[in-house]
């Protein structure tokens, strides 16, 4: 998935559970899960491409990013779930974060880092659904996903602002 929905469900894990080690295990197995689904990707490849084509992967995952957290930061500004809820966020897409080292290493550095390989391959495999292509049910799957996270994130918020 692109970073904005696995942020979103981050977010969401972050902002309704109590500890922090919970919040780390299940955001990082919501990667995955939703790794699963079949969604949308601008990233088709990452490993091997040039050095301009990687810098244009970069540039496209931080303003993926930028929107994730701006909408966390809006549902939760002044918030105290804000901070939960960002760390959950973090978690949520670290699996993705760690591809991109592997890649800036190999790309600029033509260094092998193999010892995320295993982790690079355990997320390969979980793209098992990448071979239906049906594109219109997969950005509809990933604005699903988004959707239902956005909720909760504002349910959530209405929760605090009426304890207040
Ligand atoms: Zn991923």
């Amino acid at each position: 998935m692109i970073l904005t929905p696995h942020l979103l469900v981050g977010a969401a894990i972050g902002s309704k559970i109590k500890n922090y080690w919970a919040i780390f295990i299940i955001a990082l197995i919501s990667h995955f899960v939703l790794d699963a689904i079949p969604h949308w990707e601008y990233v088709i490849k990452i490993v091997g491409v040039s050095g301009n084509e990687f810098l244009a992967i970069t540039v496209e995952a931080l303003l993926d990013i930028l929107v994730g957290v701006s909408v966390i930061s809006l549902l939760l500004k002044h918030s105290r779930l804000a901070k939960p809820a960002l760390i959950g966020a973090f978690f949520a897409i670290l699996p993705d974060g760690f591809i991109f080292v592997h890649a800036l290493a190999q790309v600029f550095f033509n260094w092998n880092l193999t010892f995320l390989d295993p982790l690079i391959n355990f997320h390969h495999q979980i793209h098992f659904s990448d071979g239906i292509d049906f594109l219109f049910w997969r950005i509809i799957a990933e604005t699903a996903v988004a959707a239902a996270a956005i909720l909760v994130l504002w349910q959530t918020r209405r929760i605090i602002k009426k304890q207040k």
